[in-house]
């Protein structure tokens, strides 16, 4: 058997912590039925970066619909930063507090996953990256990594179920096998041409039996205009400087008559290798460190009581408003029924936590993977990855 939980066991709360089924056997043994509002928020982010993109609001409706209680939500794919709630949830406790541990794994690690590819398209500066990484994670949550990875800006994903659920092609060039299997990298790639539709890009990995440079222009010579890439998935033993590496591989492509040759580069890519290799590179293959994104920290914490606001220790009591400058994007957080100022910068602001489920029904609908992808492209040009 596979070791997951099923869907039922999540929406049931079966997958929940022990401690939250004994506060209810108290709660309910006490006869306490308290209203209460709690709000999901995080304190700090990974790395110490300065942002993180919001996700998982979608798989977040299959555990909230039904509920008798009320939300406000921030919508998908919006930027957040530490100390804003993205979502808070008012009702009777015991209605919905056990199921704490499901929803904030939902949105923890989606979130993750997405804020670190929302950093790697920004590292690339516009050059394409695609989410290479399926293989590093259990394979029954691959197609939530990589919708998370897609929306947070990559460019493709490779897993052909993921790629199937956002409604995308999944995005490949070819493993060292089929070279090793054939042989020859220049057989490989005319096998490849030969056999594979011709609408997926050829593009041939380059650094399986000999130098990069070598076997680039052999691949090149032999496919001709039909090599849309190469591939230089480079194991570490022999990178030395890879960013000289793909200069000389960039340099020798174009003074023979293949300038229209692109470089794509994976194996180990990380955020922080880009900008030395963008001069030479054309598009990355991205894996671990997407897939393997560190969890924002989200925390989901008591603010309200039967109306009272109340906090534990390092929590701001209270219902919030989070609003963000349409102008230059800079956020203030303050009690729900203050009246919003406006910007000192003279910009409008904007109410980014909104209403969003009302015992039973939906108030904002989810959005199609490519719609919340739009969003966080539209919002990076606003964030940089200075931490
Ligand atoms: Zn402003």
């Amino acid at each position: 058997m596979f070791h997951i939980a099923q869907e039922d066991d999540i929406r049931k709360g079966r997958t929940t912590d022990v401690y939250f089924v004994r506060t209810m056997e108290v709660l309910k043994a006490k006869g306490i039925d308290k209203r209460v509002r709690m709000e999901v928020i995080v304190k700090g982010l990974p790395d110490d970066g300065a942002w993180a993109v919001f996700t998982g609001l979608e798989e977040l409706t299959e555990v909230v619909k039904g509920l008798n209680v009320r939300a406000r939500a921030m919508r998908e794919g919006t930027f957040i930063r530490p100390y804003e709630p993205v979502l808070e949830i008012e009702g009777i406790y015991t209605d919905f507090g056990a199921l704490e541990t499901s929803m904030l794994g939902l949105i923890c690690q989606a979130s993750g996953v997405a804020t670190k590819a929302a950093r790697c398209k920004k590292a690339a500066d516009g050059r394409p990256v695609i989410s290479f990484g399926a293989r590093r994670m259990h394979p029954a949550i691959a197609p939530m990594v990589e919708r998370n990875a897609f929306v947070g800006g990559c460019d493709g994903v490779s897993v052909l179920k993921s790629a199937e659920m956002i409604g995308e092609e999944p995005s490949g060039t070819m493993p060292h096998a089929l070279i090793l299997v054939m042989g020859d990298t220049v057989s490989a790639a005319q096998a490849f041409d030969e056999v594979i539709d011709k609408a997926v890009k050829r593009i041939v990995l380059v650094d399986t039996f000999n130098d990069e440079k070598v076997e680039a222009l052999r691949v090149a010579e032999a496919l001709k205009e039909n090599l849309y890439g190469i591939r230089l998935d480079t194991p570490f033993s022999r990178r030395g400087n890879f960013a000289r590496i793909l200069e000389e591989v960039r340099w020798e492509l174009t003074t023979h008559g293949f300038g229209h040759v692109q470089i794509y580069v994976s194996g180990g890519i990380e955020e922080r290798h880009m900008a030395s290799l963008n001069p030479y590179v054309d598009g990355y293959g991205v894996g671990t460190t997407i897939t393997n994104a560190r969890v924002i920290d989200f925390a989901m914490d008591i603010v309200e009581i039967e109306g009272e606001p109340v906090a534990k220790r390092g929590k701001m009591s209270g219902s919030k408003r989070v609003l963000r400058c349409t102008r230059c994007f800079k956020d203030s957080v303050i009690p729900l029924e203050e009246h919003a100022e406006r910007c000192g910068c003279g910009g409008d602001q904007e109410d980014l936590l909104v209403p969003w489920y009302d015992r039973g029904a939906f108030l904002f609908q989810t959005e199609k993977p490519q719609s919340i992808r739009r969003f966080v492209l539209d919002q990076l040009e606003h964030f940089g990855l200075e931490r």
